[in-house]
């Protein structure tokens, strides 16, 4: 199959460029001019951008929270990324407490076997031993270079002497761990106290894990990373605070990664007063208008490195579980579908960024970072044919109903975006047309490298 893509502007690492893009097969062979050679299909690109597929380094599909399981799977969780211009996942496969780190994967390639993206796989670690020590090479063979490790829930949490220990292993391998970081002490403490006084509604969710208690995990995070040896990976950052401590951590010298999600890009704080304000708990919390802004000019500066969603889907009556005590809510909301748009309206639209930007932010860097580039993350002959192409002029409103993920709910309900992913090439196909997805269930496994430290 061959497809050639006409009259595009197509979105290079450095700049944009009007062109043509050829494929052949599951490769993008050329890129750039007016190319008229035989091909099997002609699609006419004219007004949109094209974009190396994008990939969404944050997902949690199937996923067993507490006694229940996260409304999307992978079947439905990557069609409906796929449908919004995601073309590889990296999802967190989890390796719970008396499992092997083998166990975990082979678990998450089960589970991931009929997706309709690319899939690879973060392994987030509830141990460190000398057994799980061991088994890293083995991830490394498989294509698993990049872990977790949590600061909270009891059944993942791992003390900062273990973060230390693990950022010092793993640099050598070249290997990166993410961290989520949040004071878990000071949260249950604040937790317990808001319930004596009564206060169970979504609202003190946000409460409970006020800006400090994430600063304080980037903190230490930073302070464990500096004294390792080796790089700091923040996943989901969502405070300004965060943030500053972050930057002087670079301006010390310190090899720093920052995510952030489009949540604390364009959601706040007062929408937990909501009635169906329980959609909208998640970890860490909605922010502030200041916090939003920090974020967004932390985009346009370039001190955040990607953004990925953190899509973890709960319908309203999983969210229901937590009616009389907000801390009994299931964590996350879905976002999978959405990232692009809302970028592209909120940080792109808004002036923040431009198009060259949101191409780094959506896919570049996490591809090099993770060990995929340049077969991902760029428009480039020889690299793999998953690219995106992007109506930036169709105007529309974010509905749950109309998303393809499997939950009655989206935390951007009636969110108005600017412009969708109109067209999507998926290993060398036309997967999705005018935003409908004509063929699934051909998502494949990335085997990633060991990771690409830019920022080294
Ligand atoms: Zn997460």
């Amino acid at each position: 199959m061959r497809i050639l893509i006409k009259d595009a502007s197509l979105v290079l690492e450095d700049r944009v460029e009007r062109g043509d893009l050829l494929t052949d097969g599951r490769k993008i062979v050329q890129v750039g001019g007016t190319i008229d050679a035989p091909c099997d299909r002609v699609v006419d690109a004219a007004g949109c951008y094209v974009f190396p597929g994008f990939i969404d380094t944050h997902t949690h599909f199937d996923l067993e929270v507490g006694s229940t399981v996260t409304a999307d799977d992978f079947v439905t969780g990557t069609k409906a990324a796929l449908v919004g211009g995601t073309t590889t996942v990296l999802d967190f496969a989890t390796q719970e407490r008396g499992m092997t780190l083998m166990e975990a994967f082979r678990k998450w390639e089960n589970k991931a076997k009929n997706s309709s993206c690319n899939y690879g796989f973060h392994m987030a670690m509830s141990e460190w031993n000398e057994a799980r020590i061991a088994e890293l090479p083995l991830m490394i063979e498989n294509g698993v270079t990049s872990f977790k490790m949590y600061m909270v829930y009891d059944n993942m949490r791992l003390s900062d002497g273990v973060m230390y220990e693990a950022i010092k292993h793993l640099v050598r391998e070249d290997c990166i761990i993410g961290i989520h970081c949040e004071n878990d002490d000071i949260l249950k403490a604040r937790v317990k106290e808001l319930k004596a006084e009564g206060k169970i509604s979504p609202r003190y969710h946000a409460v409970s894990r006020p800006n400090l208690v994430e600063a304080d995990g980037v903190g230490r995070l930073m302070d464990a990373a500096c004294l390792a040896g080796g790089p700091a990976w923040v996943v989901h950052l969502s405070t300004k605070e965060g943030l500053a401590i972050a930057r002087r951590a670079r301006e010390r010298g310190q090899e720093v990664y920052l995510e952030t999600c489009p949540q604390y890009l364009v959601l706040e704080e007062s929408m937990y007063d909501a009635p169906d304000g329980a959609k909208f708990v998640m970890s860490p919390p909605l922010r502030s208008v200041e916090d939003q802004e920090a974020l967004l000019n932390a985009l346009s500066s370039g001190d955040i490195d990607w953004i990925g969603t953190d899509h973890c889907s709960f319908t309203m009556a999983q969210k229901a579980a937590g009616k009389d005590d907000f801390s009994q809510t299931p964590n996350g909301g879905a976002g999978v579908q959405n990232r692009a748009e809302i970028v592209y309206t909120r940080a792109v639209k808004g002036g923040y960024i431009d198009v060259v930007q949101m191409g780094q932010l959506l896919s570049t860097r996490a591809a090099k970072l993770f060990g995929m580039y340049p077969r991902k993350g760029t428009l480039q002959a020889g690299s793999d044919a998953d690219i995106v192409i992007f109506d930036p002029d169709n105007a529309h409103t974010i509905h749950a109903a109309t998303n393809l993920h499997n939950c009655d709910n989206s935390p951007y309900e009636g969110y108005e975006a600017a412009g969708k992913t109109r067209d999507v090439i998926l290993n060398g196909e036309l997967v999705v047309e005018n935003g409908a997805l004509l063929v699934s269930g051909k998502g494949e496994y990335v085997h990633r490298d060991r990771c690409g430290r830019y920022r080294k």
